[in-house]
């Protein structure tokens, strides 16, 4: 029994500092066994997760010590905060850690669909040498529609628009003289209008019970035929059959998925797509924010556990 239990693979200097300075439990695999885990926590004062570790009421009830819940990076939808808090157990996350890593993994996805870049390598790989063939698309002049414009959001429409893109976005909690919409020349517009305008769309709302499935068929049916479609945020905002029928009858051009609805994802049509692209929940993995993520919650336990204030505390 320890004082912190790690959960999950969250390595890193400030992790190694840790654990020569405090008595820390690292174990990677912990969340895949609930019952281990919750014999674990019996006298642990701070929990330390990523994204896998269920931390719902079954597993704060079990423990009965914990200060402090630790998310090593931003969506907080495994973990029960509201239970958490009422118990008086802070809960830290990592909000500024790994967003430009996120916004970069967008637009790296955009350029990939819109250049063609990853069939372009498979032809050329099996002999080919097709130059017309992989004919793209310019970013410059296209509409870029951004469905969330919190933290990411903001930073990959920063990034487009340097490149020349027009600025929409839809968010039900943004003004419409938001100081990040008059910077980028931006207009905040409705959910149907973002679909009907976009060249490309990029998805960065969070998961809550509201956007849980909340891009269906008939969003993606809205779409214009030659626009794509990236998601970086959360895959179960996205209904992916829906995505998927969408995609076999061309109402769009194409996909980038870096989060999916289940993870890792069985066996589905999208693998098969030449026009989608997708990559395994990586956007907030380099070696800067994953730096910044370890060296955030490990600071965070620190201050807790020797009774001060955390930094960076979710607040509801
Ligand atoms: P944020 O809270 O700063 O921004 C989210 C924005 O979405 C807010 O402006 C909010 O008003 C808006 N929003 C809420 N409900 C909405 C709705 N129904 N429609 C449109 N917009 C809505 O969060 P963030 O740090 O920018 O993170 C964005 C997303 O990226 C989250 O889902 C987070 O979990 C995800 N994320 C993914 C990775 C990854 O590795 N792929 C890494 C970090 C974060």
């Amino acid at each position: 029994m320890s004082d912190i239990l790690v959960t999950e693979n969250i390595q890193g200097a400030s992790m190694i500092r840790l654990m020569e300075d405090l008595d820390v439990e690292f174990d990677a695999y912990l969340w895949q066994n609930r019952d281990l885990l919750k014999q674990k926590l019996q006298d642990t004062q701070a929990l330390i997760v990523r994204n896998q570790t269920q931390v719902n009421q079954e597993l704060i009830d079990a423990a009965p010590q914990l200060k402090i819940i630790a998310r090593a990076g931003v969506g907080l939808d495994n973990v029960d905060t509201d239970y958490a808090q009422a118990k008086g157990i802070i809960v830290c996350f990592t909000p500024d850690a790994n967003s430009l890593s996120v916004a970069e993994l967008t637009i790296g996805l955009m350029m990939a669909l819109l250049r063609r870049i990853p069939e372009a390598r498979q032809d050329t790989l099996t002999g080919g040498w097709n130059r017309i063939k992989f004919t793209g698309t310019e970013l410059y002049g296209k509409t870029f529609g951004l469905i969330g414009m919190g933290r990411i959001g903001s930073m990959t429409a920063t990034r487009a628009h340097a490149f020349g893109m027009k600025i929409i976005a839809a968010d039900p909690y943004l003004a419409a003289d938001a100081p990040v919409l008059k910077e980028l020349n931006g207009r905040l517009v409705s959910l149907d209008e973002l679909l009907a305008e976009s060249d490309v769309i990029s998805c960065h709302s969070p998961l809550t019970p509201d956007t849980r499935k909340m891009l269906t068929y008939s969003h993606f049916s809205q779409m214009k035929p030659d626009a794509f479609f990236i998601n970086t945020s959360r895959g179960e905002v996205v209904d992916e059959r829906g995505l998927t029928q969408a995609l076999l009858e061309h109402k769009l051009a194409g996909a980038a998925l870096d989060v999916r609805e289940t993870e890792p994802p069985e066996q589905s049509p999208l693998n098969q797509m030449e026009n989608v692209i997708l990559t395994p929940h990586i956007a907030a993995f380099t070696v800067e924010a994953q730096e910044r993520v370890v060296d955030s919650v490990c600071e965070d336990v620190r201050l807790v556990l020797s009774g001060k204030p955390a930094i960076n505390v979710f607040k509801p």
